[in-house]
């Protein structure tokens, strides 16, 4: 176990006290020396405030919201000394406005995901475009122009999006070693985005296999999965999003670009809960998962691009490919039958419903001289069980990255906003790695053509297997 320890004389705001809330509370305790009485958490549902109570800490019964985040935030945030903190773990809360308020507050900010406002997903008057995680990473870039630098905030904090982003440097890192490729660890964006080129990287899954399975098996109309499903939903609903690569010769069916902003992502005109794609992880090997969007899909391959004045020459394709637990499955199944209607009730399986399994996070970097690395974290839900309290073996992934964040936030005090593509990976790994189970590196000789065609005619790229068409299950 690490003794990683800071100190941090301010005051607290944790927002959301859900899976990742109850969570993140005890490596908060363990990790960092703060004043109690100047801790408070805010949730609108009041169902766990006994882990608050118990600790003598401090919880306020409200949902945050557009009209009275400000009056509600700036008088927990200003009773010094030095410096606040907001720690935002919640649904349905704008990390943007909130951000903004940081800014003007001189407090720290960290979350894990560039959340909007209730409202935003299931808008019918927004387009696609306008409804997709593009547009809202965009909303944040915009703030960080319109109020550059300033205290340290870090957006999309959490595994992932977050700790994948700083995965791929690893794993970049251990290609270039592997492939003979001679480099020191890149110092900026630039060098970076130039070894990826280098390694001749042509794109990204962000692979994952959640394989932990409830002592109960899933009731119908219950949406079951092992992190917020109010999240897990909504991003479903959302177009389904990817950074599109350099070496794609042409966009895939029902794929369209934005008109704004970085050009790094590309959307399909369906929901992400319903796009399967192939893809690849130690444990599971080929799988189906879920093309669900998300910010580090934009941010990573956004990062990695090489550009000769205006032009784009390289940019390496990413997306996350989710299988997660099956019942989230079975869930989703259920829902798409009801042309998506969520179902009425809902559940989040808690450490001490899941009787095994494996949370298996990982990056796949494909297309380079030994065709294709799986880079991440397995971690059991045992490991879990016996790491940290509150939490199964996703919570856990996620909440280590908000700490290792926070770590880096506070050692880098004034760096503006930053995405996790931008935060020093090698320290934020340190910190976590001790709540990751088993992180390790697997090379595969897996394509997306394995195996096909099978027994059916299909349409193939056979010219290059890591074409998304190829990928893409149609
Ligand atoms: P959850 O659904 O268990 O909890 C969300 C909490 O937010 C609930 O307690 C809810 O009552 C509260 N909330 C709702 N509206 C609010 C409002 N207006 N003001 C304040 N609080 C409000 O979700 P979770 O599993 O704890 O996840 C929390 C957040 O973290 C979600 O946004 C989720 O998408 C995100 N997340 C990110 C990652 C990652 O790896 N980056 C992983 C898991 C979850």
């Amino acid at each position: 176990m690490t003794d990683t320890k800071i100190r941090f004389d301010g005051p607290i705001v944790m927002i959301g006290l859900g899976s990742i809330g109850r969570g993140f509370l005890p490596l908060l305790e363990r990790h960092i020396a703060f004043d109690r009485s100047k801790f408070v958490c805010i949730d609108p549902v009041d169902t766990d405030r006994r882990l608050l109570d118990e600790r003598k800490l401090k919880f306020m019964k409200v949902g945050l919201t557009k009209a009275n985040h400000r009056e509600v935030l700036t008088p927990l945030l200003n009773t010094g000394p030095g410096r606040g903190m907001i720690v935002n773990v919640s649904v349905d809360t704008s990390s943007v406005d909130i951000m903004d308020l940081c800014h003007d507050l001189n407090c720290f900010y960290i979350d894990t995901v560039a959340e909007p406002w209730l409202g935003f997903y299931d808008d019918p008057k927004l387009t696609l475009s306008q409804r997709s995680n593009y547009a809202l990473r965009e909303r944040v870039l915009d703030l960080r122009k319109r109020k550059p630098g300033g205290v340290t905030m870090v957006n999309c904090c959490g595994a992932n999006p977050g700790m994948v982003s700083w995965f791929v440097k690893e794993a970049l890192l251990n290609v270039a070693r592997d492939t003979g490729i001679k480099t020191d660890v890149p110092k900026t964006r630039e060098e970076w985005a130039a070894l990826m080129q280098r390694v001749g990287v042509k794109g990204i899954h962000v692979a994952e296999r959640d394989t932990q399975r409830a002592r109960d098996p899933k009731p119908r109309n219950k949406f079951v999965n092992t992190w917020s499903v109010e999240g897990f939903v909504s991003e479903g609903l959302q177009p389904a999003e990817l950074g599109y690569g350099t070496h794609e010769k042409g966009l895939p069916p029902n794929g369209f670009r934005h008109d704004f902003g970085s050009g790094a992502g590309i959307y399909l005109a369906q929901a992400g809960a319903g796009t399967k794609v192939r893809t690849w992880t130690p444990t599971a090997k080929a799988q189906h998962g879920f093309l669900v969007t998300h910010n580090e899909a934009i941010s990573i391959p956004d990062y990695f691009t090489v550009r000769e004045g205006d032009k784009v020459v390289y940019r390496p394709t990413c997306h996350y490919a989710y299988h997660p637990c099956d019942d989230a499955i079975l869930s989703l199944h259920e829902m798409a039958g009801n042309a998506w209607a969520r179902q009425p009730t809902w559940k989040i399986l808690d450490e001490t419903e899941i009787v095994d399994g494996v949370d298996e996070l990982g990056v796949l970097l494909y297309g380079h001289a030994k065709n294709a690395y799986w880079y991440g974290s397995r971690l059991s839900i045992e490991q879990a069980r016996k790491l940290a309290p509150y939490q199964n073996a996703t919570g856990l992934q996620v909440t280590s990255a908000v700490l290792a964040g926070i770590f880096w936030m506070l050692e880098n005090p004034d760096r503006g906003i930053m995405e996790a593509d931008e935060v020093d990976f090698k320290r934020c790994l340190e910190v976590q790695r001790p709540y990751l189970g088993e992180v390790f590196g697997e090379y595969t000789d897996w394509t997306p053509l394995a195996g096909r065609p099978g027994l059916f005619a299909e349409e193939l790229d056979t010219s290059d297997p890591w074409q998304f068409t190829n990928v893409l299950v149609r």
